[in-house]
């Protein structure tokens, strides 16, 4: 990578940070104890806590997907690490970094 595609790659990864942060707090605004006594009913308590545990798992997911982006965005200047897979060492093709940045294996090793 030179020094304009390290920029651009920052630049992409920040704003996935920034609408990924969003997401999650959006998510976070609807996950709440359910009140007992909502007048909504049995089924509809059942479905309320049904979404928030897709929520809650859809935010601990995001939670940490926010995690590797902010780790893969302090290692983009690491020159001696940053690109290669964990796995086998072999450069990751730039593809396949703009299409997730936070990947740190090539793709035989991610499979
Ligand atoms: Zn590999």
């Amino acid at each position: 990578m030179n020094e304009k595609q390290k920029n651009d790659f920052k630049e992409q990864i920040r704003k996935e940070i920034e609408s990924l942060s969003e997401t999650i707090t959006g998510l976070a605004e609807n996950t709440g104890p359910v009140e007992p006594d909502v007048a909504i009913g049995r089924l509809s308590r059942l479905d309320t806590m049904l979404n928030q545990g897709i929520n809650e798992a859809s935010i601990a997911k995001g939670r940490e997907r926010l995690r590797k982006l902010e780790a893969t965005l302090s290692r983009v200047d690491d020159d001696e690490e940053f690109g290669f897979c964990s796995e086998c060492g072999d450069p990751i093709p730039l593809a396949r970094l703009l299409a997730i940045p936070e990947c740190i294996t090539c793709v035989e090793c991610a499979e």
